[in-house]
């Protein structure tokens, strides 16, 4: 058998991204399988095993509480259908080759901005998920207290990242960023818990899924009570009639204040973002510029950030079970 790996992995204050493929609204985690790219997605239960071994400041039963809080937290999504269970401790490393899920501490002291990764094996000939590992640096500070702890990553948020990957998601664009002066980024502001830069130590909102992150788990797991009860809305970015690929896509409720993201994903400047709560949205074309392009998008070259964010004219209605008119938003030189 043929095996695909691919790596995600989330980094301290600087995005590194391996494999992004896109098919229409989220970038989800894709693999290439007889010429064409196949989205990653559970056709089962993800039975999962949990490294037998304590670091200084997390027990394994301990990690296997956070982990399963993560995945806990996706699977409460309304209106998705996705299964999970511990299979139990295991003295095998979250490496790829046995088969096995496996979600544990790694020592990568040599990586000191990684915080955490999830690789995936993928049936080449079929596209089937074969196993995901998720791997947790060990030589970062860590941390399981109800409340957070100060200076050390909570291990509950970056895993709910890390699960998020595990079940097919990349990264979204909904964050803000600034500049360090050693390179890396600092999170400002983030509205996914799918944004490629982590919260820093202390931090816990990543417990909490946003609504970007349940649009994107609907479209992979939603049932076809979600296809009836959400909508979607579609068009394209344009500037001087030329399509304008990966301009970040951005979509608020006006009710809810809600935000929802996407890309254009073809050369057209075509986009597409479903799995929507019904009702008028406010919708913005941006460049990608708060995240390094390579954490979101597996091929940088073609992205386009030479223009000035713009908002579409009107406000756009997204109707329930259905697709909103299409859209242009034509978008200016910078
Ligand atoms: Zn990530």
């Amino acid at each position: 058998m043929t095996r695909t790996a691919l790596i995600a992995t989330t980094l301290a204050g600087l995005a590194v991204f391996a494999s992004a493929a896109h098919l229409e609204a989220y970038i989800t985690l894709g693999a290439t399988v007889g010429g064409r790219v196949v989205n990653l997605r559970w056709d089962r239960t993800v039975d999962y095993f949990v490294t037998n071994r304590d670091i200084a400041d997390v027990t394994a039963p301990q990690l296997q509480g956070a982990i399963d809080r993560a995945f806990t937290s996706w699977a409460a999504v309304p209106r998705t259908s996705l299964g999970h269970q511990f299979v139990g401790f295991t003295g095998a490393e979250p490496v790829g080759g046995d088969g096995l899920t496996v979600i544990g501490f790694r020592s990568r002291p040599e990586l000191d901005r990684t915080l955490a990764a999830a690789s995936f094996e993928v049936d080449n000939v079929t596209g089937r998920i074969l196993e995901v590992d998720i791997y947790f640096n060990s030589s970062q500070p860590w941390s399981v207290a109800a409340g957070g702890r100060a200076g050390s990553f909570d291990l509950e948020s970056v895993g709910v990242h890390e699960v998020g990957h595990l079940l097919g998601l990349g990264h979204s664009g909904l964050g803000e960023t600034e500049l360090r002066a050693d390179g890396g980024r600092r999170v400002v502001a983030k509205r996914a818990v799918m944004f490629p830069i982590a919260y820093p130590g202390g931090n816990i909102d990543d417990r909490t899924l946003e609504a970007d992150d349940k649009a994107g788990i609907t479209e992979l797991y939603g049932t076809s009570d979600a296809i009836r009860n959400t909508g979607s809305l579609s068009g394209r970015v344009t500037l001087g009639g030329q399509g304008i690929f990966g301009a970040h896509i951005t979509a608020v409720h006006t009710a809810t204040g809600d935000i929802v993201g996407g890309f254009s994903l073809t050369s057209r400047g075509d986009f597409v973002i479903s799995g929507l709560v019904p009702g008028l949205y406010i919708v913005r074309a941006e460049p990608l510029d708060d995240a390094d392009i390579g954490s979101v998008f597996d091929d940088d070259a073609g992205v386009n950030l030479n223009f000035a964010p713009m908002f579409h004219d009107r406000l756009v209605a997204v109707p329930r079970g259905g697709t909103g008119p299409g859209i242009e938003i034509k978008v200016k030189a910078k």
